[in-house]
């Protein structure tokens, strides 16, 4: 077996392990290799032709591939070495990875930090446990992108889209475009699960209906998919008796929640946040394994991709301080989930390195507010250490709440710190 030596290995090179790698190299790392799966770096945004990338490092609307490029052209002229079709199979604690690939058969490498950017995958049909016949035509909405994107195939004609996420949204106006008829966006929550601005220019724009509260009951068809029987639900996901309504159709898109890809991650003992299905991290994108940082969808599912940018710097930055054993060991303080907050990242915070960066909690909220509200950063007890306004926040939508160097002080006597979300006294 061949044996390679590195000083920071990266597992998947979308948007976060790309900006991990190319950090990495800016910090002093001088032997960074990213390694990926596909036959090409860029990650999940080679298939999102649409555009909406970018907005907040930018200024721009990019389409994915060409946000995706810019990294690219970026970690070459910075040296990275790119390490393509090539498969992890396994890592160990003490940073080897076992990975394969058609040139070189199995490989080692040995690392001196690795930074894990896997991303996530989509919960297909088994996850969401939807009855009925099993017949061609079902595809998660990613798998559709793909085919429509890449692979230059439709995956049918009348369309039902299960789910209100951004990826069903998207393929809704997409398979549109392409000459399909989607006939229903069904959504079982109350309130939309992706950004109101896909609601608005992939469903609204196009006059797709979408309906809430509703759900497959069915699936109809033997070879292929010929209808979907859907069904209201109530607020506890019981069905309205007497609800139910056969839709003509020739494939059902699944667009029900991603989850982040951590099986390598379970191998070493990586603590995973149950959450978030990501690993619990510090601010450094260290996890608990020392040596091992995690960047991007792996940790949680982030909105915008400019987030994960933002993450895959910090982790590649803080791989390379700690390959060169410069990484700093201070105390750090665990941020928690208050009221009406489903979950923060980081899930530690080492309050010494405001000296030198602005730190950001990222957070979502539990159910849609849509009066205006106040996010807190507390201490646990009274004292409110940093705050934001916002005219709503809504579980789709990420919040940031920025923490700088003025916040040190109230945060170096607290113990913990608390994120909650209140009503906006105006
Ligand atoms: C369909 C869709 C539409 C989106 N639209 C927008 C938008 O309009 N605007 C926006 O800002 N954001 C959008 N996003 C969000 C953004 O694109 C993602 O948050 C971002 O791509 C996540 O980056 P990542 O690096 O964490 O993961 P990914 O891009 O998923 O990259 C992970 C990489 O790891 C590789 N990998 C995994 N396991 C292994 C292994 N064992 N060995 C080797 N390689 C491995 C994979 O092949 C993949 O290339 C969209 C996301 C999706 C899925």
């Amino acid at each position: 077996m061949k044996i390679k030596n590195c000083d920071i290995a990266v597992i998947g090179s979308g948007p976060g392990g790309l900006a991990a790698a190319l950090a990495a190299r800016q910090n002093g790392a001088k032997n960074v290799l990213l390694i990926e799966r596909d036959r090409e770096p860029g990650g999940i945004l080679l298939q999102c032709i649409h555009n909406g990338f970018g907005v907040e490092i930018f200024k721009k609307d990019l389409p994915g591939p060409a946000y995706a490029q810019h990294y690219i052209n970026e970690s070459e002229e910075a040296g990275v070495q790119f390490l393509l079709d090539t498969m992890v199979l396994e890592i160990t604690k003490d940073k080897r990875i076992f990975a394969s690939n058609k040139s070189e058969g199995m490989l080692e490498i040995q690392a001196k930090a690795i930074i894990l950017a896997m991303g996530c995958r989509e919960r297909t049909r088994a996850q969401v446990r939807l009855p009925g016949a099993r017949p061609a035509g079902v595809y998660t909405a990613g798998t559709a992108q793909r085919w429509v994107n890449v692979e230059g195939f439709m995956p049918g004609k009348k369309i039902v889209i299960l789910g209100s996420g951004d990826i069903g949204m998207i393929m809704a106006r997409r398979l549109t475009f392409e000459g399909a008829k989607v006939e229903r966006v069904l959504e079982i929550m109350p309130y939309l699960s992706g950004l109101m601005r896909n609601y608005v220019q992939c469903l609204q724009d196009f006059d797709i209906p979408l309906q809430m509260q509703h759900t497959v009951k069915r699936i109809i068809g033997n070879e292929r998919v010929e209808a979907i029987e859907t069904v209201a639900v109530d607020d506890h996901w019981q069905e309205v008796p007497g609800s139910e309504e056969v839709i003509p159709c020739d494939t059902l898109l699944l667009s029900v929640g991603l989850i982040p890809e951590n099986e390598l991650s379970q191998q070493i003992g990586i603590q995973l946040d149950p959450l978030t299905s990501g690993p619990f991290v510090d601010n450094h994108f260290q996890t608990n394994v020392d040596g091992f940082f995690a960047a991007g969808n792996v940790v949680h599912v982030y909105d915008l991709v400019d987030w994960v940018t933002g993450a895959g710097l910090r982790a590649g930055e803080n791989a390379a301080l700690y390959a060169g054993g410069k990484l700093s060991l201070n105390k750090k303080i665990p941020v928690q989930h208050g009221q009406n907050v489903h979950h923060v990242i980081p899930h530690f915070l080492d309050i010494d390195s405001l000296a030198t960066h602005e730190e950001q909690l990222q957070m979502r909220v539990t159910k849609p507010l849509e009066d205006p509200v106040k996010v807190q950063v507390t201490d646990g007890k009274d004292e409110i250490i940093a705050s934001k306004s916002l005219p709503y926040a809504r579980p789709g939508e990420m919040v940031t709440i920025p923490l700088k160097e003025k916040h040190i002080e109230s945060l170096k006597k607290a113990e913990r710190l608390v994120v909650q979300v209140v009503d906006r006294e105006d």
